[in-house]
């Protein structure tokens, strides 16, 4: 049996990171874990929750407050095929995609009490091994000794283009200057924040998809993985 080791997927908004995530959980039969969803379902509770004023800005301190009445979790669903996420019991899966989240996301991703909650949530979820995460800071903060570590990149208007169309196909209405305008004041926000920015991890393979198929990057990743557990069996 081969060994599981831990993949950590980093990455700037809408590169496809999720995309190759699944694929290369699934083909390894690895648990694919998304750390966005957690982060958008954080931002979910907060806009029910009237922690986020009609001016934009952040209740800290009240979101602070409420955090330990926050539960998220995922559940496989057999009949879609892919893992589903939890807010305190709901499907939240469809709401946490919308543009009013994604608008917010990156606010509540910077409160400090949210990322220390939900860092040490995704350490646990990874401590047996055998899982595929992606997110911003997977490799430098979640999973620093993670076996293997890519970081994904893009052209800002080709991701913006395909995160329009993926949109477009869940039946969301937007624009694709909306679009844009999203992603390029996500990864600002993202890559400027005080709590542990998006960054690449020194030791991390950068892998830039402007040009680059779906297929294509599978078919890379896999065999940096393969590659890996071949040389971790020679040591063991
Ligand atoms: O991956 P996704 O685009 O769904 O992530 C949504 C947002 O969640 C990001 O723009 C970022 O602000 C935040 N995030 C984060 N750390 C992670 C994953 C996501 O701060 N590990």
């Amino acid at each position: 049996m081969k060994q599981k080791i831990n993949i950590a997927i980093d990455g700037y908004s809408s590169c496809g990171k999720s995309t190759i995530a699944k694929a290369v959980a699934k083909e390894l039969n690895y648990v694919y874990i998304d750390t966005g969803a957690m982060y958008r379902a954080m931002a979910l509770y907060a806009l029910q929750h009237g922690f986020i004023h009609a001016n934009g800005t952040v209740d800290t301190a009240g979101l602070e407050k409420a955090l330990d009445l926050v539960l998220i979790n995922f559940k496989y669903n057999f009949d879609l095929g892919f893992i589903e996420t939890f807010l305190n019991g709901q499907n939240v899966e469809k709401e946490i995609r919308s543009l009013q989240v994604s608008n917010h996301v990156s606010k509540i991703s910077d409160v400090k009490a949210v990322r220390v909650k939900l860092v040490k949530l995704q350490k646990r979820m990874a401590e047996s091994g055998g899982v595929v995460m992606d997110g911003r800071d997977i490799g430098t903060v979640v999973l620093p000794n993670a076996e293997l570590k890519f970081f994904m990149t893009a052209d800002s208007k080709v991701r913006a283009q395909r995160r329009y169309e993926e949109l477009k196909s869940m039946g969301v209405e937007t624009t694709l200057e909306e679009v844009l305008n999203n992603v390029n004041s996500r990864d600002e926000y993202d890559t400027t924040r005080a709590n542990d920015p998006l960054k690449r991890a020194d030791d991390a393979v950068v892998i830039d998809n402007t040009h680059l198929t779906i297929e294509e990057q599978f078919q890379f990743v896999m065999s940096q993985v393969m590659k890996k557990i071949g040389s971790l069996e020679h040591i063991s």
